[in-house]
């Protein structure tokens, strides 16, 4: 796996038979320029100087490693670290990769921001990078979205935000980068379309994967200086992929390391009951590349469930897909249940609430770390979990 960062994806945006570029030609010129823009800028010391400064003294990075102790000595298997990016600015990774796909559309001379959001959570990182640069941001968002995470549509117009609300078909994800997309087409000279995943047609996975690979390189450097040593596990929860993705970059060119992305299996292996779309799903095309996707009967993007809205999407990053393809990440799942007792043993025992997301990872590296006496495992905390708590207690109370 040496040099497999540099190496992959090839020139057109593939890993393997994955990824791509499957859009509408009216759109085929804006990636276009997005793509020659990123390859100029990558390589700019300007450019990478402005994210530097921007990641210390915005964001607030380097986030710390914690070892959770007291979980760690309960099970008596593994010891199991996290990265903490709840401690990133906003509270989660998203910021990592918005803060970036904004600087490269001010350097490309835009002046807006335009994305869809499910829940919400994109659509504030982005809202946030807007503000900081300066930019026009507009967002658009399902009205069942709204009705649902109202608190991050009052946020998203607090940071100045246009929120645009989508009030056809389903009135959910789907509608909303349909019509994200609709708009954007109307406004290329100004504005960039930024999604929010490891997702989306070529050079987007490339780009959200790279712009994400600091939280690789800090953990690595962080763990080694905490143990001496490289961990035998890394862990990290896939929704689209882009947090595994950039923890995993600190480490997938050491083959003796084992890599684990973990998959929402919601409340059943029945589909519609969860969204763990390598599991379960097959090759497939959607939102413009080819990747695993969960199909229905029709072969559209299935319905899907998790406890963790930030994780229920029918497909998943092309990278992933190839990672799985050619064996170097294995991809687990937990489940709902799972996901909820993670999150009540890392409030309760190490004062940290958790994002329902991360606690997938939490969850996973558990269960990894009963069976791997006297290893190490390190998991991927990506968000925090205040967004999360109001809907856990009311709907499952306090844990006790
Ligand atoms: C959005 C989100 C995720 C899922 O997105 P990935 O692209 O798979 O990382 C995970 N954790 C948190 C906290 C999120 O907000």
């Amino acid at each position: 796996m040496k040099n497999y960062l540099k190496s992959h994806p090839d020139r057109d945006g593939f890993f393997g038979k994955y990824g791509g570029s499957f859009i509408p030609p009216e759109l085929v010129p804006h990636f276009k320029e997005i793509q020659v823009a990123y390859d100029r800028l990558s390589k700019s010391s300007e450019y990478l100087n402005d994210l530097r400064y921007i990641r210390k003294h915005f964001q607030g990075r380097p986030t710390p490693i914690s070892h959770l102790r007291n979980i760690s000595d309960e099970i008596g298997g593994a010891q199991i670290y996290v990265k903490r990016e709840d401690l990133n600015h906003t509270g989660a990774h998203k910021l990592n990769h918005c803060m970036a796909e904004a600087l490269l559309a001010k350097h490309m001379g835009k002046t807006k921001l335009i994305a869809e959001t499910g829940a919400g959570q994109h659509g504030v990182a982005l809202a946030t990078a807007a503000a900081y640069f300066g930019m026009e941001c507009e967002i658009h968002m399902g009205e069942v979205d709204i009705a649902k995470e109202h608190p991050n549509m009052v946020r998203m117009k607090l940071l100045g935000a246009t929120v645009v609300p989508v009030s056809f078909g389903a009135k959910t994800l789907k509608e909303a980068v349909d019509s994200a997309f609709g708009s954007y087409l109307q406004q290329t000279d100004k504005a960039i379309y930024a999604i929010g995943s490891v997702v989306g047609p070529h050079p987007f996975p490339l780009m959200v994967r790279n712009f994400q690979k600091v939280v690789g390189l800090e953990a690595r450097d962080q763990f080694v200086e905490m143990t001496d040593e490289l961990p035998d596990h890394v862990v990290a929860c896939v929704g689209g992929g882009s947090n595994a993705m950039g923890l995993f970059s600190g480490f997938i060119e050491e083959e003796q390391i084992r890599l684990h992305g973990v998959e929402p299996m919601g409340t059943s292996e029945k589909l519609g009951d969860h969204a763990a779309t390598i599991t379960f799903g097959e090759d497939g095309e959607i939102h413009g590349f080819r990747s695993i996707m969960l199909k229905d009967e029709n072969g559209e993007p299935a319905p899907v469930h998790s406890i963790a809205s930030g994780l229920d999407y029918p497909g998943v990053g092309p990278e992933h897909a190839y990672l799985h393809s050619i064996g170097r990440v294995t991809y687990g799942s937990a489940s709902d249940p799972e996901t909820l007792d993670a999150f009540y043993a890392l409030s309760r025992k190490e004062g940290i609430i958790p994002a329902l997301e991360s606690s997938h990872a939490i969850a996973y590296a558990m269960k990894l770390a009963k069976d791997n006496p006297g290893q190490s495992i390190l998991a991927n905390l990506s968000g925090r979990g205040d967004k999360d708590i109001d809907y856990v207690t009311e709907k499952f109370g306090f844990g006790e």
